[in-house]
């Protein structure tokens, strides 16, 4: 039996293991020499006896590790050594060994002992020690090196235990066909099955893998000018129509010549001045230059621009200084650097903001083709839900879902349609979501889709629509309604105020961008590290709401806003970002890393 081991680095860790007495040493002494020079950096990693010592008596280092140092770091400008003392109760742990390692500096760690831990190793036999087989009770090992009539299973690489040369070229082929394993994000849609029938509940990726599954893109489009175009979905591919910038020009205010011309101390005769938005029609000959302004265009003859500091003129001439430091081509922006004409200068699909539009107004568009935006139906339920303005009676509560519904959708670039409040009624829901879904494109609800409600949703959507009713496994949000009335998307989102943000964030955000025919979209994550303990559940998701900075360190550093109850509002707006925590984790430690969505740009 082995234990769990993921390796902390980005390079590989390769172990060797075999009963006391097989040669692990005496190998390993023979193989490091045959890997250096194949040219691979090494560094091994040894499991020692337990009280072992590095160091010698008498030695400062030594005696002021005595004296109670705990870490001491003896340098000289040919090698360093850190000795810690760290008295432990069990086996050192192996990822802290490794993190310790300087990755940038070697190729591949080999490991003596840590027999074990489940890291990819090469096993050591010799029959005659009358010892057993590792391989047969460790999946871990990636080939057999053995030296007599020893029988191998043959998917196993067998190696001969007396031919380095054979064991360096296999660690070698290991090392050069390694590959990182990929960072897991904490939700994965792309990796998400929907072969599960979702009885346990989905996790969050096949609810997102779900509701994609039924979205159509948008595909009417109508005309806009560049003001109208903000925020909207670019209908097709745009081409530009000019080379930017449209002429070769200067980059500096200075000097322009032909950098063949130049010679250390011989001035240069001055034949014209250049401004931006004129030109110099004449071709510059050797010897001679231009005074030139930022954005002037680059005469003919003129390859070169020295700036203005780095230039003596005198009367109509100029002498160039640091002339052994002038590079042929510098400070000249040549045409269509930036774009070149004929080139797709932005997708379809791109969602413009103020760089693509200003990208736009470059190239001189000044109406384009977008795709229409998506039209969104919000509306509440609930008999203790009410308008704010009014009165608040016994037992109510205000709407704010449809706020906070409205706005996200707003932000998306959706047009919105508001039908209030309806009331815990059959025939008004039945009235009100036939009506919606011919006007929009997705309708979405808060409330009444949680067990134990009164069923008015559940009753009219079955009967007008598909729908299905999901238990997602996340917190908060756990119920979740998505379907069709119609070709009309809807999305039941659950009631508590945070819940109804999360789930939006999650499902309805993707679908409202796959509709709008955005077509790069993916939510973003950030690393952090955890600055306090943060407690989840295995088997969902949490979305926790944190606030990220970046700590002294130059990292960015997370701590969740306190309380956390699905109906506090006030913690979305403390907060600045939703701490994810991947199924697989029942808490982040403090200091562990977690991943963030930051929600500013949203909400
Ligand atoms: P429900 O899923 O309908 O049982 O609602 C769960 C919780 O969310 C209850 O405490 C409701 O009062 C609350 N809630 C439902 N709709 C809204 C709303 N539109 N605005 C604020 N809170 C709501
Ligand atoms: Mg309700």
């Amino acid at each position: 039996m082995t234990t769990v081991f993921k390796n902390p680095l980005s390079i590989p860790v390769l172990g060797f293991c075999a009963y006391s007495g097989t040669g692990k040493t005496t190998l390993l002494k023979q193989l490091i020499p045959a890997l250096n020079q194949r040219g691979l950096r090494l560094a091994v990693i040894k499991h020692a006896h337990h009280n072992f010592d590095v160091d010698i008596p008498g030695k400062d280092s030594y005696e002021m590790r005595k004296a109670g140092a705990k870490q001491m770091l003896v340098a000289s400008h040919v090698r360093w050594a850190l000795m810690t003392e760290d008295a432990l109760d069990s086996d050192p742990s192996l990822p802290h060994l490794l993190q310790q390692i300087e990755a940038d500096k070697v190729d591949i760690v080999l490991v003596e002992g840590f027999k074990k831990l489940a890291l990819p190793k090469i096993e050591l036999h010799r029959a005659s020690h009358g010892k057993p087989f590792i391989h047969t009770h460790d999946d871990n090992i990636v080939a057999i090196a053995c030296c007599d009539d020893t029988q191998t299973p043959n998917e196993l690489t067998r190696l001969d235990l007396n031919n380095v040369d054979q064991i360096a070229d296999f660690v070698i082929a290991y090392q050069q066909n390694w590959q990182a394993p990929r960072v897991a994000l904490p939700i994965d849609v792309a990796a998400a099955s929907l072969a599960d029938d979702g009885a346990q509940g989905l996790s969050v990726s096949q609810g997102i893998k779900h509701i994609l599954n039924q979205v159509t893109p948008i595909c009417a489009t109508e005309t806009l000018t560049l003001d109208e175009l903000d925020n909207r979905v670019l209908a097709s591919d745009c081409i530009s129509p000019v080379n930017v910038p449209q002429q070769t020009n200067s980059a500096m205010d200075g000097y322009g010549f032909a950098y063949t011309s130049l010679s250390a101390n011989q001035p240069l005769k001055v034949v014209a001045e250049v401004l931006a938005g004129h030109g110099y029609q004449q071709t510059v000959q050797a010897g001679e230059a231009v005074s030139i302004m930022t954005g002037a265009p680059i005469p003919q003859g003129v390859d070169t621009v020295q700036p203005r500091e780095l230039c003596t003129p005198l009367d109509s001439q100029v002498t160039i200084q640091q002339t052994d430091k002038v590079q042929q081509g510098q400070h000249v922006r040549l045409a269509g650097e930036d774009i070149a004409l004929n080139q797709v200068a932005l997708e379809a699909g791109t969602r413009l903001g103020a760089a693509q539009l200003g990208l736009l107004a470059s190239l001189g568009f000044a109406k384009l083709d977008a795709i229409k935006s998506p039209v969104v139906a919000v509306f509440s339920t609930g008999d203790e839900v009410s308008q704010p303005g009014e009165a608040l009676k016994q037992n109510c509560i205000y709407d704010s879902n449809r706020y906070t519904i409205k706005a996200m959708a707003r932000k998306l670039g959706c047009k919105v349609i508001d039908l209030g409040i309806i009331e815990d009624n059959e025939q008004a829901l039945t009235q009100a979501l036939l009506a919606a879904s011919e006007e929009a494109d997705i309708v979405i609800s808060s409330g009444g889709v949680s067990v134990g409600n009164a069923d008015y949703i559940k009753t009219v959507l079955a009967k007008i629509g598909q729908i299905n009713f999901w238990r997602i496994n996340m917190r908060p949000g756990r119920p979740l309604a998505a379907g069709k009335i119609n070709d009309c998307l809807f999305f039941g989102l659950p009631g508590n105020p945070v819940a109804v943000m999360v789930s939006f964030l999650q499902f309805v955000q993707p679908a409202i961008r796959k509709l709008a025919g955005e077509s790069q979209w993916q939510p973003r994550y950030i690393p952090a590290i955890a600055d306090e303990f943060l407690r989840s559940k295995v088997g969902r998701t949490e979305f926790l709401r944190g606030c990220y900075s970046i700590g002294t360190n130059g990292q960015i550093h997370v701590s969740s806003t306190g309380a956390q109850g699905s109906g506090m509002l006030s913690s979305m707006v403390t907060g600045n970002c939703l701490i994810v925590i991947d199924e697989a984790s029942d808490h982040i430690a403090q200091g562990g890393k977690v991943f963030i969505q930051p929600f500013a740009d949203l909400l």
